[in-house]
């Protein structure tokens, strides 16, 4: 396989891809930098938009007609719910577009035929920021968000509860995508904290520390596995690749 990251092409070898037959794709990993309960590091929401992005360009190798390349991630957010814990470095929602709506603007100037913003930072007010970028940049810039309710039905029960930060869900996809990420003496032995962010926002309760989650996580982190995570990141790029096909006009 030709080199997926696009930092480390050289400008010439970044050029010789443009001008070849195949329009170039650049999916960009977005996240935050907020805690992830006691046992994942503050860059988790990243990681796993990173993990999907590798996943997703080995099924667009399969499936063609296009290349698609990591562009360098976005791994600042806006993280407002975690207000009140170290590493949570939060962004206001219009400098967030503003900047994302800049690169993917730039990729485009050199010649990338379509961005896909991958996000996996699930904050109502971050995933609205990204999604304002797409605005008068249909079919040039698209997003990829398990919050879209297509994408969420193929996801697993914890997520679909919405008890899902830190739990079950986001640890199994670290398990399979970075290990040495995850402090697997702690969280094995985690007790299960089943408080759903989305009904509890839904209520109005903005914060983690609101919501009753003092060691910022939800969901089941102890049941984790790695087999999970491999298919949750699969799933995650099946959406990345149905994404940019549906922005492309190409068949799903
Ligand atoms: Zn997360």
């Amino acid at each position: 396989m030709a080199e997926k990251f696009l930092a480390r092409h050289t400008t010439a070898s970044l050029r010789t891809l443009l001008d070849g037959k195949k329009p170039v794709v650049a999916l960009i990993p977005v996240g935050s930098t907020e805690p992830h309960g006691p046992h994942l590091g503050l860059a988790t929401d990243v990681v796993i938009s990173a993990a999907a992005c590798v996943k997703a360009c080995e099924l667009f190798e399969k499936k063609g007609p296009l290349t698609a390349l990591i562009a360098p991630a976005l791994p600042y957010g806006v993280t407002d719910c975690a207000t009140g814990f170290a590493g949570a470095v939060s962004v206001p929602a219009a400098a967030l577009t503003a900047y994302a709506a800049a690169v993917c603007d730039g990729l485009l100037a050199s010649g990338i035929r379509h961005v896909c913003l991958v996000n996996n930072h699930l904050e109502p007010a971050h995933d609205a920021a990204i999604r304002a970028v797409v605005a008068g940049r249909e079919g040039r810039v698209s997003v990829a968000c398990p919050l879209t309710k297509k994408w969420a039905r193929t996801l697993s029960a914890e997520f679909k509860s919405g008890a899902c930060h830190a739990g079950r869900y986001e640890t199994s996809i670290m398990l399979a995508a970075a290990p040495e990420m995850v402090d697997d003496s702690m969280r094995s032995v985690l007790a299960p904290v089943p408080i759903s962010l989305s009904q509890k926002l839904g209520e109005g309760v903005t914060t983690f520390l609101e919501m009753g989650m003092e060691l910022a996580y939800a969901g089941d982190p102890a049941a984790a596995t790695v087999a999970e995570g491999e298919q949750l990141i699969h799933r995650l790029a099946e959406m990345v690749v149905g994404e940019v096909r549906e922005a492309l006009g190409l068949p799903t």
